[in-house]
């Protein structure tokens, strides 16, 4: 198989190959290799004619959607690159983004446009001159066939619908562009789990690599279907899904967002082979009523990854599906994996912590593991998880220092801490910035996590330091329940105590019906820092 240096360049391969394969599938409808093709022509010629030049921004603001996809391959065959969008973000945070991606044309879910963005683009630090609006999508109008597209007719006032621009540049070819591999593809944010949003910037060359990753490592071709339910804003959903489906050349059967019953639906309607998504996910789809083994008997693999997945968890979702759930790690900056399970693999568990590892570095990737002077860890000892390869990314947009802070020489330092062991597996120990300091002890929020996992009464579960006057820090567990479970504070806090070192153990529990999330599935431990304080 050729080497794919840009993600043109892979997505062109597969149009070649099969131009009439279906390439997405979004409810009833569907969009081929040779659809996505004359959509993003179309919307790059309109781009062009609107001053898109080579090397500008388009942002893409909207929920998962085909128009999405079109989006990304428009702006690259303007010469360009994309600026990922979490459609949660309200008009402040979009207002930062807009601003500091310096994006000069947008693409945005009609209803989206409505709320925020007039008033977004209106204001001065914002350079945004185009406005392309698809679709919304909500409950009455998901049957439309129109909607399938992804795609509006007029647009809203002072937009142009790409329905419109999809008539009206129909057959017509943008001026050849090849970018090349250095360049940005998407600017995606970080989620936010961590200070200021800096600009990730994934290049062609990253992101090509990790697809190519993704299709090797599993053994993806044309006869998957791949289910899509990560945001397509995120690096999972837009290497993970996008990049594996452009490659592979096989059908995304793309979830508008995570709605556990509609997801349903679609993998009993759709059989997919394969997906990669967060733990929350497979949680959810495990556990919905009516959902049985044979629901799951089109896959041949799941892969969890953004999150740590508890061995309890993995097997309770086994016994209900009959799958193994592969861990998979990585970052935004490294545009998806770096480490992953090998396909048909079991990955071992640590004895003293119970953590599940996250696999073994995937292709060319090298990884060291670096106490805190800065030295090479001996194996079997922890540090931070620093890594190297051809998907890491240079850098953050116009942000020199952060650069210079998380990547020093091109390494990318992950805040993470870990260790691997004697075989080359790697174990995630927890977060640097979580550490608990309990009297001096350090606790990792992550091992009483998995023990916590281990009651059959419990859903989901954070710990998290909270201020103590006599401790400096106490451990401290939110914790929700399975639908009609029950279980006190004090026998969660006896059921950890039995199996960990004092220190360790959680003081108090506080039940929530739900804890608070990221769009992408993962547990916002900070926001319950500031809760529990
Ligand atoms: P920010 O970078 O702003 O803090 P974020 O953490 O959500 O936001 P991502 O790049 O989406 O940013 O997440 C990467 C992090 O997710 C990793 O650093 C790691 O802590 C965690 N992670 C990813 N995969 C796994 C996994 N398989 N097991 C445990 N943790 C994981």
């Amino acid at each position: 198989t050729p080497a794919f240096d840009t993600m043109l360049e892979l997505f062109r391969a597969s149009v070649s190959r099969a131009p009439d394969a279906v390439a997405i599938r979004y409810f009833d409808g569907s969009l081929t290799f040779a659809d996505l093709d004359a959509r993003s022509d179309a919307l790059a010629v309109a781009l062009a004619e609107q001053g898109f030049a080579a090397g500008d921004r388009l942002a893409v603001y909207t929920q998962n959607n085909p128009a999405f996809v079109v989006g990304l391959l428009g702006a690259w065959k303007a010469g360009g690159s994309a600026v990922a969008i979490n459609p949660m973000n309200k008009a402040r945070e979009l207002t930062y983004l807009l601003a500091d991606s310096g994006a000069t044309a947008l693409l945005c879910l009609e209803e989206l446009y409505a709320s925020v963005a007039r008033d977004v683009i209106a204001g001065d630090e914002v350079r945004v001159r185009t406005v392309f609006t698809c679709s919304p999508l909500d409950e009455q109008t998901r049957n439309d066939q129109r909607l399938f597209a992804g795609t509006n007719r007029g647009g809203v006032e002072g937009t142009i619908g790409l329905e419109q621009v999809f008539a009206e540049y129909a057959g017509r070819s943008p001026a050849p562009v090849s970018p090349r591999g250095d360049d940005v593809a998407v600017l995606t944010y970080t989620s936010g789990t961590t200070g200021v949003p800096k600009g990730a910037m994934n290049t062609h060359a990253n992101m090509a690599f990790n697809s190519q990753t993704y299709r090797d490592w599993m053994g993806l071709g044309p006869d998957d279907a791949l289910l899509g339910v990560a945001p397509l804003f995120h690096i999972t959903g837009l290497v993970g899904h996008v990049g594996i489906a452009l490659l592979a050349g096989c059908p995304l059967v793309l979830a508008h967002r995570f709605e556990p019953h509609v997801v349903m639906d679609a993998i009993r309607e759709h059989r997919p082979t394969f997906t990669v998504g967060s733990i929350t996910v497979f949680i959810s789809l495990s556990g919905l009523e009516g959902a049985t083994k044979d629901d799951w008997s089109s896959f041949r693999m799941v892969y969890s990854g953004g999150a740590p997945i508890a061995p309890a968890v993995t097997d309770q979702f086994q016994d209900k599906t009959g799958l193994y759930i592969h861990n998979i790690y990585g970052l935004t900056e490294t545009n998806s994996p770096s480490h992953a399970v090998p396909l048909g693999v079991k990955a071992p568990v640590d004895p003293s912590s119970g953590a599940l590892s996250v696999g073994v570095p995937v292709f060319n990737t090298v990884v060291r593991i670096l106490d805190e002077d800065g030295k090479e860890a001996p194996v079997g000892e922890i540090g931070e998880i620093v890594t190297s390869g051809p998907q890491v990314v240079p850098g953050y947009w116009q942000k020199p220092e952060a650069t210079e802070q998380s990547l020093p020489g091109g390494e990318l330092r992950t805040g993470d801490v870990g260790f691997m062991d004697e075989q080359g597996w790697f174990f995630l120990v927890d977060r640097k910035k979580d550490m608990i300091n309990a009297a001096g002890y350090k606790v990792w929020p992550r091992e009483v996590e998995d023990v916590l996992y281990g009651h059959p009464a419990v859903r989901e579960v954070a710990v998290v330091g909270v201020p103590d006057e006599y401790r400096g820090e106490s451990v401290k567990a939110y914790v929700s329940l399975k639908p009609g479970a029950e279980v006190s504070e004090q026998e969660l806090i006896g059921f950890a105590k039995e199996q960990m070192a004092a220190y360790k153990y959680p003081r108090s529990v506080e039940f929530l019906d739900e804890l608070p999330k990221t769009t992408t599935g993962k547990i916002l431990r900070r926001e319950l820092r500031a809760s529990g304080a």
